[in-house]
């Protein structure tokens, strides 16, 4: 499955640069030159999409391709000079070539109301506003660092939400309810009270059911992953939440989790206006402020969450205060603060 000049050179590589937006050059020991042309995807692509980038491999890279982690297809060719036939071609098919260096990369995301049963918000059509609106980025490296963009549909946060720049994640705002007729039928009780992080759900004998307790209830939707008698979903209360400064490489300082900025965004499809504008705003309040290789949750470790939340023009409410276990660590403790 490897290009030749992979197989020959592996662990040998030497270093490499990047060309520019898009293009790679690795260099082995041996001198051999390995380029590499990165292009978007939509992640969620059809067969025909799979067969004409194919035969685009065949044409330009004897045949090799190859999809990151971040779902962009890279080819992988020996010869420079099918590097510009390359772009050309892939461009006219509406492909955009980019997401090297400082830029903003593909949005790791999830299945939304494409696929999956418990989602709060939906994956593919969220991802296209939003990256229709920050292209720019895509295909050029002016911003400061990397900034990685995930989206969950929700708090299964299946993917990276919890370790990105900027991450949108779908939640529910009202507590399930309960399907006590069939409940006994489709679910195993242990297991679904087992399954609350609040202990919010305790039996109901008398029904063979279980009964929630509304005010213990932070609508996780774990329960109803765990029971199909359990139904979270609704139209009107589901909506987006912005979270920000995560990042999960040792560069400079270690790995972070991403931390609530924004609580409350309605579920606007197709485009999502307001959370489209929100990311476009956090994207660039960093990128104006932060210092050269500094990615978003080192600049806000930097300047202070408050002065962080004051140039953000965002409202500090109850909802950003962690009342979870080990809260306590999250509290300041110390008199240094920013007025
Ligand atoms: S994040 Fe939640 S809703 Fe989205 S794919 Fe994962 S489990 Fe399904
Ligand atoms: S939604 Fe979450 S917090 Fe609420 S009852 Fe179900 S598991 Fe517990």
């Amino acid at each position: 499955m490897l290009p030749p000049i992979i197989k020959e050179n592996y662990g040998k590589w030497k270093y490499h640069e990047i060309l520019k937006p898009g293009v790679l050059v690795h260099v082995s020991e041996s001198g051999a030159e390995l380029y590499t042309v990165r292009v978007g995807s939509p992640r969620l692509i059809s067969i025909y999409f799979i067969r004409d980038i194919c035969e685009i491999a065949d044409k330009y890279c004897d045949g090799y391709l190859r999809f990151t982690s971040r779902n962009n297809i890279e080819f992988l060719l020996s010869n420079k000079d099918n590097i510009e036939p390359l772009i050309a071609e892939v461009k006219a098919k509406g492909l955009p070539v980019g997401g090297t260096g400082n830029s903003i990369t593909n949005m790791v995301h999830t299945q939304g109301w494409v696929h999956c049963h418990t989602p709060a918000t939906d994956a593919s059509g969220i991802v296209k506003a939003v990256m229709d609106e920050l292209f720019e980025y895509f295909e050029t490296m002016k911003l400061p660092a990397k900034m990685r963009i995930s989206l969950a549909c929700c708090l299964n946060m299946c993917g990276a939400v919890h370790c990105s720049d900027i991450a949108i994640l779908g939640i529910h705002r009202k507590a399930p309810v309960i399907n006590h007729e069939n409940l006994k039928n489709f679910c195993e009780i242990p297991t679904v009270i087992a399954s609350c992080p609040t202990a919010a759900i305790r039996p109901n004998p008398k029904l063979k059911s279980v009964e929630i307790k509304e005010e213990r209830c932070m609508y996780c939707g774990n329960c109803y992953t765990m029971c199909p008698s359990i139904q979270i979903i609704d139209p009107e209360n589901d909506a987006i939440s912005i979270w920000v400064g995560g990042k999960v490489s040792n560069a400079r300082s270690t790995p972070m989790f991403s931390r609530l900025a924004i609580p409350y965004l309605p579920n606007n499809p197709p485009r999502w206006p307001e959370v489209v504008d929100a990311v476009k705003k956090l994207v660039e309040l960093w990128a104006a402020n932060a210092k050269q290789g500094e990615r978003m949750g080192e600049w806000i470790e930097r300047i202070g969450w408050e002065k962080f939340f004051q140039l953000a023009e965002l409202p500090f409410t109850d909802k950003h205060i962690d009342d979870f276990t080990y809260a306590v660590t999250t509290f300041r403790s110390t008199t240094q603060f920013k007025w």
